[in-house]
């Protein structure tokens, strides 16, 4: 059996189509969550629609363009792509329980 048409071509490659909440609500499993220092953050900072890394980084895709930028905790998974991506240092990953 040959390989479909996608797989022959070599000018065909995979790629995905971020797709906001796919994974659905988190409930109440998340044992981190990000938080945005405003006072860090370049597009509140400077009043201009620039960075948004933690926007194009995030898998779920429920991080706002907006100034101030806004999480989506609903459907926030609790990763912390957002903060490792952040230039800045703007986001913390502060633990849903209170422990250190
Ligand atoms: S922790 Fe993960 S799921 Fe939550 S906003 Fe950051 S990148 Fe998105
Ligand atoms: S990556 Fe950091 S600085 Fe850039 S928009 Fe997000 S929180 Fe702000």
């Amino acid at each position: 059996m040959g390989l479909g048409k996608a797989h022959s071509d070599p000018f065909t490659v995979a790629r995905s189509k971020l797709c906001r909440a796919e994974g659905g609500k988190t409930g109440d499993w998340r044992s981190s969550r990000p938080e945005i220092d405003r006072s860090k953050c370049i597009p509140s900072k400077t009043g201009r629609k620039s960075c948004f890394l933690c926007w194009m980084y995030c898998p779920e895709g429920i991080v706002s363009k907006t100034i101030p930028v806004e999480i989506d905790y609903d459907f926030c998974k609790g990763c912390g792509i957002c903060a490792e991506e952040c230039p800045v240092g703007a986001i913390a990953m502060v633990d849903e329980n209170g422990r250190d």
